[in-house]
């Protein structure tokens, strides 16, 4: 047996005849950045999550970057961030100038615990960024009470959860603006790095499609001072062929978590994935914790199953953050996550006998 953390193959091979076409039809156009495959991505990609306004962008860091840009954050500013997040996240907002104010999770959802952000605001706090981490919408009812009364822009990170709904409305149509990813391996992956933003402000779309494309509505008419982080044709033709099956994916993901679930539940000291009351989960990742995490993982990998951390470090013990002059013990839900939770493998297409063989295999682990 060799189960790899992730293999695009299945959905791929599937999708070549109909990737080759939209790649053929943009070559033969002779018109790669800006164009009709652009604006047809990003309509339907505002459909599918019921917003009115799509840009497309350069990748998940651009867009979060661009969606603050927007909304005037800047130095000076302190921006709310989950402390367990990928590092885009905070990124995001030092590129700003502002200061990113790390809020912890709750250590069941992994989600940023709505109960600790009223404390993290201050004077300075401008926005909030929830992060629908693995795949878990976010308790956006709980974060948006909180951000009316105080008066903060939401901005959610949807790149892992891509479909994912919170009571019923979709993630990514909660914020003013919402960034998302369409890195490789997310959920809906293009073929190189991409990213968008939505948002269902008009006002907000205009100055966002100006920011990614040089200040630029005209060309040669320089309104604002921008960048160049557009989406191109390429990506977006890609992109448009799989968005298509991007439904069908979620239920083979959601399918395989609950085979995961269903096999894996009372081994060991595992602590499985909850989904909270009013979320759905889109399993971007399928997180486990177990403080036998680095013996599991070794024993998986010497049985030929690939597994990942995510993630290994939180935002704030970064190198590259040492002068915020955190510590270790500082954020110690996030760090707790970091030092025990493991990636399993799962893809759309997954074999049922890769999965039967990683519980069984888990399972013997802890027999043993
Ligand atoms: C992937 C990811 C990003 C960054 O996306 P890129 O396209 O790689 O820049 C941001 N936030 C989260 C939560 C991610 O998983």
């Amino acid at each position: 047996m060799k189960i790899p953390f992730l293999n695009l193959h299945p959905t791929h091979s599937k999708l070549k005849q109909e990737i080759l076409a939209a790649f053929e039809e943009v070559y033969d156009s002779n018109w790669f950045i800006a164009g009709s495959k652009l604006a047809q991505f990003e309509s339907e990609y505002a459909r599918f999550n019921n917003v009115t306004n799509c840009i497309g962008v350069s990748n998940g860091l651009d867009a979060l970057f661009l969606a603050l840009k927007a909304l005037n954050v800047g130095p000076g500013d302190e921006v709310i961030v989950p402390s367990n997040t990928y590092i885009a996240t905070a990124l995001a907002v030092t590129h700003t100038g502002a200061t990113p104010v790390f809020v912890e999770p709750v250590v069941s959802s992994y989600n940023i615990d709505p109960d600790l952000i009223a404390s993290a605001i201050s004077i300075k706090t401008k926005a909030i960024i929830p992060v629908h981490l693995y795949g878990q919408a976010c308790q956006m009812d709980a974060i948006c009470s909180i951000t009316e009364k105080h008066g903060l822009h939401i901005v959610e990170d949807n790149a892992q959860a891509h479909g994912a709904r919170f009571a019923g409305k979709a993630t990514g149509s909660w914020g003013a603006i919402n960034a998302t990813s369409f890195y490789p391996g997310k959920n809906l992956g293009a073929l190189g790095d991409g990213g968008a933003l939505t948002t269902n402000s008009e006002a907000l779309a205009a100055s966002l499609s100006m920011l990614r494309n040089y200040g630029s509505k005209e060309k040669y008419v320089h309104e604002i001072d921008g960048y160049n982080m557009r989406l191109d044709e390429c990506q977006a033709a890609f992109l448009s062929v799989k968005l298509k099956y991007l439904t069908d994916w979620t239920q083979q993901r959601q399918m395989i978590a609950a085979m995961y679930d269903e096999g894996l539940s009372g081994t060991g000291d595992l602590i499985l994935p909850q989904v909270h009351p009013g979320a759905t989960h889109v399993y971007h990742l399928y997180v486990i914790r177990t403080n036998h995490r680095s013996n599991l993982s070794v024993y998986l990998a010497e049985r030929g199953i690939g597994t990942l951390i995510h993630y290994p470090q939180p935002p704030h013990l970064q190198k590259a953050y040492r002068e915020m002059g955190y510590h270790k013990g500082d954020f110690p839900i996030a760090e707790l996550i970091a030092d025990t939770c493991l990636s399993l493998p799962l893809w759309p297409g997954m074999a049922m006998d890769d999965i039967a063989f990683i519980i069984n295999t888990i399972k013997r682990f802890f027999d043993e």
